[in-house]
């Protein structure tokens, strides 16, 4: 193995290469020859040559140059396989899979920046159908938290907003080269039609979420007072945070991790009532 080949840190490389661990990512995947799909990061290729065998078009984002030359080189005769050197954080996807309107995404997420990407693909969500994702597995717990759970956060409202979860499986550290320290799940997104809030600013809906998880042992009431300048002259506006939440029929102790998505949106069209 070459210098340049040898997996990355900084890229989240932990290669798959339990050949029974691709099946069934692909089998739950299970893309078809009309559809066009997005690879983030294929590295070594173990997802993409299937991939190639069964989707009818393959647009593959890598970042680590390095894997570029083997990568056209393993892929060169597969037609429809497409290689795009960029950052997935940065990239527009909808831009990426023209002339095809709407694409799926499948990725082994790198663990360093998965929460990232994905917080990136559902912003992109206009043209994205469903994901199906393998992140670490305490990100996938996070992710599905229900309310009143201590792993409930920001990225759990956040996800619950624009998709339909569906945890799939465990992996074992045993199916990846070299091992990560922890276990890996893979689950399936699909992207709502629209958002699950009857909410009268979306944008605000994002910033009160932060501000409310901002110090999570906090109650709402005290997050909502230290909450940025923009909160704060909405909530000045109608009489302060305890009236708000009153208004909202929210009781000022709790805490964000109790929070329904249904209550963040009862406190958001709470500080924007009568405008
Ligand atoms: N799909 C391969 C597999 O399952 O063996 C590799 C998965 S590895 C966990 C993550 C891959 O994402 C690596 O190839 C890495 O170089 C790539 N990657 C890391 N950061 C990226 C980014 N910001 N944009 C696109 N690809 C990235």
């Amino acid at each position: 193995m070459s210098i340049t080949n040898v997996p990355k840190r900084r890229f989240g490389q932990n290669f798959l290469v339990d050949r029974g661990v691709v099946h069934r990512i692909i089998d739950a995947f299970d893309p078809q020859p009309d559809q066009t799909v997005i690879e983030i990061g294929p590295g070594r290729g173990a997802l993409t040559t299937e991939l190639v065998k069964r989707a009818g078009r393959v647009i593959a984002i890598e970042f680590d140059r390095n894997l570029v030359p083997q990568l056209r080189d393993q892929f060169s005769a597969s037609a429809n396989f497409q290689l795009i050197e960029a950052d997935a954080l940065t990239i527009d996807f909808c831009e990426a899979i023209k002339p095809s309107p709407t694409a799926r995404v499948i990725a082994n997420l790198p663990y360093n920046v998965g929460t990232a990407i994905l917080q990136r693909l559902i912003e992109q969500r206009s043209c994205i159908g469903d994901m199906t994702l393998m992140l670490q597995r305490e990100v996938v717990d996070r992710i599905i938290a229900p309310p009143g759970s201590s792993e409930r956060g920001y990225l759990s409202v956040f996800v619950e907003a624009y998709c339909e979860v569906e945890k799939l499986f465990d992996v074992p550290p045993q199916a990846f080269r070299p091992a990560p320290k922890v276990w890996s799940t893979v689950a399936r997104l699909r992207v709502r039609p629209k958002i699950a809030a009857e909410v009268k600013d979306e944008g605000l809906l994002w910033q009160v979420v932060s501000a409310g998880f901002a110090h999570p042992r906090k109650t709402i009431l005290n997050n909502l007072r230290e909450a940025p300048e923009s909160i704060q002259g909405l909530l000045k506006k109608r009489g302060g945070a305890s009236i708000i939440l009153c208004d909202a029929g929210i009781p000022p102790l709790r805490r964000a991790e109790t929070f329904a998505l249904e209550e963040w949106t009862l406190l958001v069209n709470a500080i924007l009532a009568g405008n």
